[in-house]
C-alpha cells in the first residue's frame, strides 16, 4: 500500500508548490472539511431543507455579504440565528438578509407569514377580531390560481407559505377569546 504522506526512504518529506499540489491526495480541499452531504445546520444541528441558490441570492443583502458558490439549506429552528447554511461551511443569519424570517419569529405580529400577499399574524388577528373568520387561506389560494405567487424569490424558505398560514390562523384563533357562538 503506497502512502503519499509517508516519509521518503531517506527519512525526508518531499514538497511542492500549493498550485502544483492541487491534485495531491494530501491537499485539504474545502469539500473534504464541509462535505456536500452537510444536511444539518452547523450551529443548531437541525436538518435543513434545501433551498434554491436563487432564493438565497434574492434574500441576501448584497451590500453586506457576497454569496459563495455552493448548495444551500434553510434552517427553520426558531432558536437558531442561522437562516441559510452552505455546503462549504458559510452561514447567513437574519442580519444578512433583506427580510425578517417567519420561522424565527412565528408569533411576531409584524413579520410576514405570506411574503407574496403580505399577510402577518397581526393582519390575521385583525381580520379574525373584525369579522370572526379568516379568509387568508382562500385569498392565498386565489392568488396561487391567478399565478401571482413568487415564493421562490419572496419567501425566505423558498417555497409556498400555505402550511405556515394554516398553522398561524389556528394559533391566532386559539389565542383569542370566543365571545359569541
Ligand atoms: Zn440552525
Amino acid at each position: 500500500m503506497s502512502d503519499c504522506c509517508a516519509p521518503n526512504a531517506n527519512g525526508t518529506k518531499s514538497y511542492a508548490l500549493p498550485n502544483a499540489a492541487a491534485d495531491d491526495c494530501c491537499a485539504v480541499a474545502p469539500a473534504q472539511t464541509h462535505p456536500t452531504s452537510q444536511t444539518t445546520c452547523p450551529v443548531c444541528g437541525v436538518k435543513g431543507k434545501s433551498v434554491d441558490t436563487q432564493t438565497v441570492k434574492a434574500m441576501l443583502d448584497v451590500s453586506l455579504r457576497t454569496l459563495q458558490a455552493g448548495v444551500y439549506r434553510f434552517c427553520r429552528a426558531e432558536s437558531c440565528q442561522v437562516v441559510y447554511f452552505g455546503d462549504r461551511g458559510d452561514v447567513y443569519t437574519e442580519d444578512d438578509l433583506r427580510e425578517r424570517v417567519h420561522q424565527k419569529h412565528p408569533n411576531a405580529a409584524d413579520v410576514f407569514v405570506c411574503y407574496c400577499f403580505r399577510h402577518t399574524p397581526g393582519s390575521i388577528q385583525r381580520e379574525l377580531l373584525f369579522s370572526g373568520t379568516s379568509t387568508v387561506v382562500a385569498q392565498v389560494n386565489d392568488g396561487i390560481q391567478a399565478g401571482q405567487c413568487a415564493c421562490e424569490i419572496r419567501n425566505p424558505q423558498g417555497s409556498c407559505c400555505l402550511g405556515n398560514i394554516t398553522t398561524t390562523v389556528k394559533r391566532v384563533q386559539k389565542s383569542l377569546v370566543l365571545v359569541a357562538a
